[in-house]
C-alpha cells in the first residue's frame, strides 16, 4: 500500500466525525458521557473499548483524534495525551519505574525534567547514574542489566548537544533497558526516534506542536502495549489528562507542523550562518553548521538543524543583558518554538538553579543566549539582531 507522508499524516489521520460529518474536528467539550442502558455502563466499566468513551479524565474523543495523530506522525503504535509536557515526563517515568529499580540519564537535561530525576525519584528508591550524552563509553559503562530505563534530549538545552539515538538504544537494549527520550527541540518533524530505537518518545506540545503561543500540553507515544498497561492506569487515576479544548488547537496546529517547522528551520540555517562570522560574537552553535562538532551526527540524525541557537556573545552577564533588551522584534521569553522569535538568558533564568560547575560543565556562561527562532520575515530578524549587536 502506498505510504503517506506525515505531512499528509498530519492533516487526515485520527479523524473522527460526528453524525453532522462535519469537515473540521469537532471539540468535545464535555466531562462525561450518557450510557444507554446500565447494563452498558457495566460493561464500558468491566470492559473499556476503543471508541466508547465514558468520562474525559480517562478519554476523550477531540484528545483522541489528537493522540492517533501524532501516533501516526511518529510512526509509534499508540500515544496519551498530557496537560502538560512535564506532566507526560513525569507520568512515563512514574509509570515505569518502582523502588530498587535504576535510570541512566544524560546530564543536559531541562530543568524540570532533572528536577524529577534527581529529586523526586530517588525519594522512591530510584537508583540514578548521570552521564555526559556525547560519551557513548560513559553511556556502556553506565548502563547496565539492571538499568530499567535510560532517558534523553536528543537536542540538549541550551547547549544543543546532539546524542547518538541509535547508538544508545543499541546499547541500552543490549543490556535489556527502555529508552526514553524527550524530543522537544528535534520536533516530530526533523527526526524520527522510533526509527533510532527510542521505546517511549515525549513531546511538550507546547512548543513546536502548538507553536503559537497558546496552550500547553503534551504526549507520550510507546507501543500500544505499553499505554495501555502502564500509561493509561497510571493517567488516569493521578489526573493529568490533557483538556479537549488545548487537544483541539494541538490538532490544528499539527495541520501546518510541517511547514512551520521547515521554514524556522531555514530561517535559523540563515541567521546562524551569517552570524558565525560576526565581531561581537565568540561562539555560535547551530547543529547543521559545518563548525558544530558532531556536525556528521546531525546530518545523519536530523533532516534539519532545529529552529533553536545558542549565541555566545563576546562578553559577560552584562553584555547578553544589553544585547536581548536592545532587540525591537524578538521577545524575551523562555518560551521556544513558536512562531514569534524569542531570546533568553539560560544562566540567569531557565538554569539559575544549578551550581556555578554544573553551568560550567554544561557550558552554560554568562554571556550566551538562547534565541529560538520564529515565522517572521528573516531579513528583520537579522536587522534586529545586526542593530543590537551594534550598541554593544
Ligand atoms: C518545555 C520543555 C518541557 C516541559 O514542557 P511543558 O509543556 O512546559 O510542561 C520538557 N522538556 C523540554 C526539553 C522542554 O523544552
Amino acid at each position: 500500500m502506498h505510504k503517506l507522508s506525515p505531512q499528509t499524516l498530519a492533516i487526515h489521520s485520527g479523524t473522527k466525525r460526528s453524525q453532522f460529518n462535519e469537515m473540521s474536528e469537532a471539540i468535545f467539550l464535555t466531562q462525561s458521557f450518557k450510557y444507554e442502558t446500565a447494563e452498558q455502563a457495566e460493561d464500558l466499566f468491566l470492559n473499556p473499548k476503543e471508541g466508547k468513551f465514558g468520562y474525559s479524565r480517562y478519554e476523550n474523543p477531540t484528545v483522541r483524534m489528537f493522540e492517533e495523530r501524532i501516533a501516526a506522525i511518529d510512526k509509534t503504535e499508540d500515544a496519551y495525551a498530557t496537560a502538560t509536557g512535564m506532566a507526560a515526563v513525569h507520568g512515563a517515568l512514574f509509570s515505569i519505574l518502582k523502588s530498587g529499580d535504576h535510570l541512566v540519564a544524560s546530564r543536559a537535561l531541562f530543568g524540570s525534567c532533572l528536577y524529577i530525576i534527581e529529586e523526586l525519584l530517588p525519594r522512591f528508591g530510584v537508583k540514578i547514574t548521570f552521564v555526559n550524552g556525547t560519551d557513548l563509553d560513559d553511556w556502556e559503562s553506565a548502563i547496565t542489566t539492571n538499568t530499567k530505563v535510560v532517558f534523553l534530549e536528543t537536542i540538549s538545552n541550551p547547549t544543543l548537544e546532539i546524542i547518538d539515538l541509535a547508538a544508545v538504544s543499541k546499547i541500552a537494549h543490549r543490556k535489556g533497558a527502555l529508552v526514553v527520550v524527550d524530543n522537544v527541540f528535534t520536533t516530530p518533524v526533523f527526526s524520527l526516534a522510533s526509527s533510532l530505537g527510542a521505546d517511549v518518545i515525549i513531546y511538550s506540545a507546547t512548543k513546536h506542536i502548538d507553536g503559537q503561543g497558546r496552550c500547553l500540553g503534551g504526549i507520550i507515544c510507546g507501543s500500544k502495549e505499553f499505554i495501555k498497561d502502564l500509561i493509561l492506569p497510571f493517567m488516569k487515576h493521578t489526573g493529568g489528562s490533557l483538556s479537549p479544548f488545548n487537544a483541539w488547537i494541538m490538532l490544528k496546529s499539527l495541520e501546518t507542523i510541517n511547514i512551520r517547522c521547515q521554514a524556522q528551520a531555514e530561517s535559523s540555517l540563515k541567521i546562524a550562518k551569517t552570524l558565525e562570522k560576526h565581531p561581537k560574537i565568540q561562539k555560535i552553535t547551530y547543529p547543521y553548521l559545518k563548525s558544530y562538532p558532531q556536525y556528521l551526527l546531525a546530518k545523519k540524525q536530523m533532516t534539519r538543524g532545529g529552529t533553536v541557537i545558542a549565541i555566545e556573545l563576546l562578553g559577560d552577564k552584562q553584555t547578553a543583558f544589553s544585547f536581548i533588551n536592545n532587540l525591537k522584534i524578538i521577545s524575551i521569553s523562555n518560551n521556544l518554538g513558536d512562531s514569534r522569535s524569542m531570546i533568553t538568558h539560560p544562566a540567569t533564568t531557565t538554569h539559575q538553579r544549578l551550581s556555578v560547575e554544573q553551568k560550567q560543565h554544561l557550558g552554560i556562561t554568562d554571556g550566551l543566549v538562547r534565541l529560538s527562532v520564529g515565522l517572521e520575515d528573516v531579513k528583520d530578524l537579522m536587522v534586529d539582531i545586526r542593530r543590537s549587536l551594534a550598541t554593544l
